[in-house]
């Protein structure tokens, strides 16, 4: 879950482009964004380079024209800067002004735009969206400013230092995708194509949220589900429930409705939404994407976005979703089976008679969850109480990397019951960030857990990171998935306020998109392993300690079918890859040769394509990043194989991952971690285990 905003100033050009969007995170999202208090005094004459502040005071605002004020200066400011820029010479001297306009844009935007999701004042909400968006019709124009991409090409090449030459190279592949680098007639068929694009995306979404797709049940129908999911829902002439095919009342449908019949009409309405309009859209993005590769010089879509991954390359991509197919193949279809058989057992039927449906699979994996599992989520709230949850992921990292949480002041957070905390470097007792925390649900604010990184650290000027951890805790607890998920955003956090790189564009998240949630993702399964969660009795002497077999429970059900959600995730992953790449295949044919190779086949009159909203949007040619992202992860959880705890093994990843950012390719710092090559064994042998 991570969002993120503005920044990487030539980098959010090219995203705005090419429509390649942000991170792997499928549900919401953590911002990365930029930005200050106000500068009440007029702007100086002749700007000043470097923003010498360590930390800043989070900006203070009550009022929409404060927020609207305060973002004026800070394009002003930032456009001083530019211009300056614009006539520094190639070199040292031009990375430091590159830098500067990156921390001031940081300052300036970062807070003030994270606003929008939390502030309790919906003026100050509101007029925080509007900064946002003149924040990125800045960093479209400095994608396409022609002065600025020759000093950062020239500097590439002059730079010998890998830090700095590094920092300049990444400038400029930014510019680079922003379409700068190319001829005028080509400029301008990007741009409309770009445009295009855009408007193909939102039309794609349109035929999907507004076409408000319901389907009608009778009681009888219903039986099985839960009546809270169903007894306020509309009803149709006839009386009957008219359920969304979203949201909650989907999912209770698929898992717990007895009747097949209505289960069937509810995933076909859904694996049908978006209808045949969008099979032509999704049709007319996939060519607009080739031409656009094809105005680069590259033959695909696919190696357009790679190129600038973890994965490096379309031929890399495949080769390993091919490998993650042959792994997950035998867990598949032991899935499959151990469903089928509980579908027969059920229905008193033989084996041999009874086929699994693709409306089937939910229902009967609940059942077997329910029967042999027996696992209730609720029954963890009264172990994990929700600031001693907090306090335990801090002590977590505590002990893993030699750093230290101490709750100050939050006179200057948005919100009474924000905290703040100061993280100290236990080693150099120095403070090296600030960590806010949002705890509580409230009226305006976002509803689902996420970290924004609104400020980077840098070793070059003095400058402190800052990020806010949002989280709606329920009152009465936490389930263990909810601490999975507290841990997940917490690693967020953690690779901002421990970053060390040189320049604040290389740090914390400001990594390729594809390596972005490793570490979060890696940190995931800390919360099932006894040893880490005995930690919790030292932040709260007071509370009882989890049960084993609760533990046991959760980790069984969290890893129940994991063949066949692996194997649908490599079949959207190999699909995406197929769409985007040198042919431009029709996007149906495609879908319905490839979902019948698989195990329970394609089901006839579905389009499944028409509502893939991921790959119409940011993700096209990124959605392998799920699997590939859990495959580094699991490789790096390979160090902490003896002890999750270990310090020594925490010291490293904070040494060559958390603290290096974007400094050095991921490949590399994986491989300084890990004291070898990264590869995907160990999410291949979870898979088979
Ligand atoms: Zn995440």
């Amino acid at each position: 879950m991570k969002r993120s905003t503005v920044i990487p100033a030539a980098l959010a050009v090219a995203a705005a482009l090419a429509l390649a969007a942000t991170s792997a995170d499928a549900a919401p999202q953590r911002k990365r964004a930029p930005a200050r208090q106000v500068h009440p005094k007029p702007i100086p004459v002749k700007p000043v380079v470097e923003n010498p502040i360590a930390d800043l005071p989070f900006p203070k605002f009550d009022h929409g024209p404060q927020v609207a004020s305060t973002c004026t200066t800070g394009l002003e400011g930032a456009m001083l800067r530019l211009k300056e820029l614009e006539k520094r010479k190639p070199g040292a001297d031009w990375l430091k002004g590159w830098e500067a306009l990156y921390d001031w844009q940081e300052d300036q935007s970062g807070a003030l735009i994270f606003l929008q999701n939390v502030h309790p004042n919906a003026e100050v909400r509101m007029e925080s969206a509007k900064c946002e968006q003149r924040w990125t019709a800045f960093q479209t124009a400095l994608g396409m400013n022609e002065l600025v991409f020759q000093g950062a090409r020239q500097t590439a090449a002059l730079l010998k230092d890998p830090v700095d030459k590094r920092a300049a190279q990444r400038a400029l592949e930014g510019f680079e995708d922003a379409g700068v680098g190319l001829s005028r007639d080509k400029q301008a068929r990007a741009k409309a194509i770009a445009d295009k694009l855009a408007a193909l995306g939102q039309q794609f979404n349109q035929n999907i949220n507004g076409a408000h797709v319901r389907v009608a049940f009778t009681e009888a129908e219903l039986k099985g589900v839960p009546e809270s999911l169903w007894k306020d829902q509309p009803r149709d002439a006839d009386g009957r429930i008219a359920l969304p095919i979203d949201g909650p009342a989907y999912t209770a449908v698929m898992q717990t409705a007895d009747d097949a019949g209505a289960r069937e009409r509810l995933w076909r309405a859904k694996t049908n939404e978006g209808g045949p309009d969008n099979l032509k859209v999704l049709a007319q993005i996939e060519q607009l994407r080739l031409e656009q590769a094809r105005l680069f010089g590259l033959s695909s879509y696919d190696d357009f976005v790679l190129r600038r991954r973890m994965v490096e390359s379309s031929a890399q991509a495949t080769k390993f979703l091919d490998e993650v197919r042959a792994a997950a193949a035998d867990e598949d279809r032991r899935n499959v089976i151990e469903l089928r058989q509980a579908k027969a057992r059920h229905l008193g039927q033989t084996l041999d008679g009874t086929k699994l449906q693709r409306w089937d699979s939910m229902y009967y994996a609940e059942r077997i969850e329910r029967e042999r599992i027996g696992l209730d989520d609720e029954a963890f709230r009264p172990y994990f109480p929700p600031q001693e949850s907090l306090r335990f992921v801090m002590r977590v990292a505590e002990k893993m990397f030699g750093i230290r949480y101490d709750k100050v002041d939050n006179a200057n957070a948005w919100a009474p019951d924000v905290q703040a905390w100061a993280v100290t470097d236990v080693a150099s007792n120095r403070k090296i960030a600030t960590l806010f925390v949002d705890p509580y649900p409230r009226e305006g604010k976002y509803g689902h857990a996420a970290t924004w990184n609104f400020r980077n650290a840098a070793t070059s000027v003095p400058r402190q990171a800052q990020s806010a951890l949002v989280v709606n805790f329920d009152r009465r607890g936490l389930t263990l998935r909810e601490l999975e998920t507290l841990m997940h955003e917490f690693g967020h956090t953690l690779r901002n306020n421990l970053s060390a790189t040189r320049y604040a564009s290389d740090a914390g998240e400001n990594v390729a998109q594809d390596f972005a949630e490793a570490p979060s993702q890696m940190l995931e399964d800390w919360v099932y392993d006894k040893k880490v969660l005995k930690v919790f009795q030292e932040v709260c002497p007071a509370c009882k300690p989890v049960p084993d077999e609760l533990v046991d429970k959760a980790r069984a059900a969290r890893d129940f079918g994991k063949g066949m959600q692996v194997a649908r995730q490599q079949l959207y992953a190999a699909y995406d890859l197929a769409l985007h790449g040198p042919s431009a295949p029709d996007p149906m044919e495609t879908w319905e040769k490839m979902e019948a190779a698989t195990s329970l086949g394609y089901v006839p009159g579905t389009t499944f394509p028409s509502g893939f909203a991921h790959i119409a949007g940011g993700y096209g040619a990124g959605y392998y990043g799920y699997l590939w992202s859990q495959a580094v992860a699991a490789d790096m959880r390979t160090a902490f194989a003896a002890d999750k705890l270990d310090p020594k093994a925490g010291a490293r990843l904070r040494a060559t991952v958390l603290a290096e950012g974007a400094q050095k390719p991921p490949q590399q710092v994986v491989k300084e971690f890990l004291g070898r090559d990264g590869n995907a064994q160990a999410f291949f042998d979870w898979l088979k285990k």
